[in-house]
């Protein structure tokens, strides 16, 4: 009896393994390295190498080893956004302390005309949103009559709070450019972990310049749009990152920095 059920268990096996496997490639992962009140702490040493952070997406945003800059991530290319505003490739052995990163797939397209602002733009996006509780990836490419980015400028230890840095950030205008802004949707009870809301950055279309999004309006663009549903955090196993306190609530903090 034993081993009839033993070999039925071989035989099914398999099965299953592949079931699984199927179900897991069918779901969106966002992967997702340290948090951002980690950040908003100042921990910003590098502790995922970009080598390896691709093995996770080929989509996304956060920053460097440092706090060196803006990281955009579009169609596999990494780049990095300095404070002279100018997008320099990343190399493989290069690190970050916070990033997020998808393998992006279009789950539904749209086609704007309309000269929205980052907050008409927004807005719409939610309306488009099946759910605003799961988080979503976006991709928006096209003509843009106005972009304004940001890039921060690398520190030094001790390191400073965000909110400090953040005191001299680097900002750029763009006009009648055409690019990619690079963005994500975190659901409210993601807070602290991330924005809640809206996080893009901005490359433009001949991968040159870009930066952390802080407005823009739209002339002509596509966006694209992903849920996604499965969820992966990375945490730096470092002594800055043990012992920092992410006891408290930093949402008001978070809101000033990023938007
Ligand atoms: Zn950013």
């Amino acid at each position: 009896m034993r081993k009839i059920r033993r070999s039925l268990w071989l035989a099914v096996l398999p099965a299953i393994l592949l079931t699984g496997a199927a179900l897991a490639a069918d779901r969106d992962l966002l992967f997702q390295t340290s948090t951002l009140q980690a950040l908003m702490n100042g921990v910003y040493d590098g502790d995922c190498s970009f080598g390896e952070l691709k093995r996770h997406g080929n989509f996304g945003l956060g920053t460097f080893d440092g706090l060196d800059g803006e990281m955009v991530a579009v169609d596999g290319q990494f780049y990095q956004v300095k404070t002279d505003g100018k997008a320099y490739p990343v190399s493989p052995a290069q690190k970050t302390p916070f990033c997020e990163v998808t393998f992006f797939k279009a789950e539904k397209v749209l086609d704007l005309s309309e000269p929205l602002d980052l907050a008409q733009l927004e807005k719409r996006l939610l309306s488009q949103m099946p759910s605003g509780n799961f988080p979503y990836a976006f991709k928006i490419t096209g003509k843009f009559s106005y972009v304004k980015t940001r890039s921060v400028p690398p520190q030094t230890k001790p390191y400073p709070p965000l909110l400090e840095v953040a005191k001299h950030q680097a900002v750029f205008e763009f006009k009648d450019v055409d690019g990619v802004i690079v963005g994500f949707y975190h659901p409210n009870y993601l807070a602290g972990i991330n924005v809640a809301g809206y996080h893009c950055h901005f490359l433009t279309a001949d991968r040159r310049a870009g930066g952390h999004l802080l407005g823009c309006r739209i002339k002509q663009v596509r966006v694209e749009l992903e849920q996604l549903e499965d969820f992966s955090l990375r945490l730096p196993e470092s002594a800055a990152f043990s012992r920092t306190d992410l006891s408290g609530d930093k949402k008001q903090e978070i809101e000033k920095v990023e938007k």
